[in-house]
């Protein structure tokens, strides 16, 4: 059963309880890491200038965090980034894992009665083809 490194596990723990509560499910089916939770208003400023983000402040700003981004970690891979440069034969399937592992996360977040929003379904209408802006990585409480 895979389990969290310690970083990954230490960035959970800057989360709100549901969103722990949900991604100590999902570590159980899918192996994954945290790649941040708690975020300074510094850094997501730094962010947001630098066009990675939509947003001046955001759930990634709460106390404890109310988003956090999680992506598919594959043995002897990491993390499979969509790259067309470097990868390009796996691109699609890149992205599909992504999409793949999201599906987990909803559905286990949906299973506990957890809101939970998916960077990639921003409207949570199940419609992936309305979105404007994916974040595949992002997933964050419903408030
Ligand atoms: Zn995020």
């Amino acid at each position: 059963m895979p389990v969290y490194s310690s970083q990954s596990r230490a960035r959970l723990s800057t989360c709100d309880a549901r969103l722990q509560r949900v991604f100590n499910e999902v570590i159980m089916l899918h192996d994954c890491t945290v790649i941040e939770g708690h975020r300074s208003r510094e850094r997501q400023l730094e962010l947001y200038n630098a066009k990675r983000s939509k947003v001046k402040a955001g759930k990634h700003n709460e106390q404890p965090s109310l988003a956090v981004d999680a992506a598919p970690y594959l043995r002897g891979i990491g993390i499979p980034w969509p790259d067309r440069k470097k990868r390009p034969a796996t691109f699609e399937k890149d992205y599909w894992q992504f999409v793949y592992f999201a599906g987990f996360v909803v559905a286990i977040a949906a299973s506990m009665d957890i809101p939970l929003r998916w960077g990639g379904d921003w409207n949570r209408n199940l419609l992936l083809s309305d979105q404007n802006f994916d974040d595949l990585v992002h997933f964050e409480i419903v408030t």
